[in-house]
């Protein structure tokens, strides 16, 4: 069989894990994949994925800035997508038309529920952030039946957008102030201003008792909004590497149809990172 091409378009893009996790996972399940990063602005994604297909290649994750634009792209969409209108999974399929998936939510929900044991039932969920990541986790997450999910947002039309797409009963949204005097099970953090040492306005006593704190960003430290949740006394605060790992698993299994055991090589990347995704 010969050797079948894969790549991460996204900007910036040296940092990326994903060629390392895809590898790792060819290597476990004996598949003959070659996997790239390319670093691809905006203005030229579609130059770029039309001349990644053309020449062959079977399939392309779309990091930020390009997730709406990926969702574009797609000829055909899953469910999921459809509704987060963002696409980090593009396939080449048999007839040559192209499928696009968002595998982000399911990646967070692995984590919080198969790597971490997190349930999610009745629980109260509060998102930071209404970016496009929180667009790709919020149809997975209403899929577990919480109790509630508010979203909070520094803009908060972005926010109320989201809310009337997916028109959902549980699902409300606020700005900072608005959140005073509340509680929640689960706080996930889907702003990207950890990484860069800074958090949103967030009172003391958010998380309710044994709550979880889950931050989407990682890096070689806990994020700032990882240490927030140890401070308050998490029952678990984690960062999204797992997230990543996982997501990356589902997209591996949609392209190759086999699905690699992500414990290894989270275990593997938390190693070589020097700490533990769970605190
Ligand atoms: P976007 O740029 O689409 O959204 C960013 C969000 O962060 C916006 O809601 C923005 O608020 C908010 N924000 C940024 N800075 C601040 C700040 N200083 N204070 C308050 N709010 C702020 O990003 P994405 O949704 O694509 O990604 C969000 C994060 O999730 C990133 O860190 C990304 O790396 C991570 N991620 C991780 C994945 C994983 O597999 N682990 C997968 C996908 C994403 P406003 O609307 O007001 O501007």
């Amino acid at each position: 069989t010969k050797t079948e091409h894969y790549a991460v378009f996204g900007h910036p893009i040296s940092h990326s894990k994903s060629p390392r996790i895809h590898g790792l996972f060819a290597e476990q399940t004996r598949q003959r994949i070659y996997y790239a990063a390319q670093d691809v602005a905006a203005d030229a994604f579609k130059a770029a994925a039309d001349a990644f297909f053309a020449d062959g290649g079977k399939g392309l994750n779309c990091t930020v800035p390009l997730k709406e634009l990926a969702w574009q792209y797609a000829g055909r969409l899953s469910e999921r997508a459809r509704k987060s209108k963002a696409v980090n999974t593009l396939a080449l399929q048999a007839d040559g038309g192209i499928w696009g998936d968002n595998t982000d939510g399911i990646g967070l929900l692995n984590d919080l529920t198969l790597n971490h044991g997190i349930n999610l039932l009745d629980s109260r969920i509060l998102i930071l952030g209404a970016g496009g990541a929180t667009r790709g986790i919020l149809a997975p997450l209403l899929e577990q039946h919480p109790a509630c999910i508010a979203i909070a947002n520094r803009t908060l039309e972005k926010a109320e957008t989201i809310v009337n797409e997916f028109a959902d009963a549980k699902l409300s949204c606020c700005d900072y102030a608005g959140l005073a005097g509340r509680q929640f099970d689960l706080i996930v953090n889907a702003t990207s201003a950890s990484l860069g040492g800074q958090l949103p306005p967030l009172t003391d006593d958010l998380l309710a008792a044994s709550g979880c704190c889950y931050d989407l960003a990682y890096g070689n430290q806990a994020t700032t909004f990882v240490r927030w949740g140890m401070a308050r006394h998490a029952r678990k605060s984690l960062d999204g590497l797992g997230m990543l790992v996982e997501q990356a698993a589902e997209a591996f299994a949609l392209w190759r149809g086999i699905r690699p055991d992500t414990a290894p090589v989270i275990a593997l990347l938390n190693r070589e990172r020097q700490i533990p995704n769970s605190f």
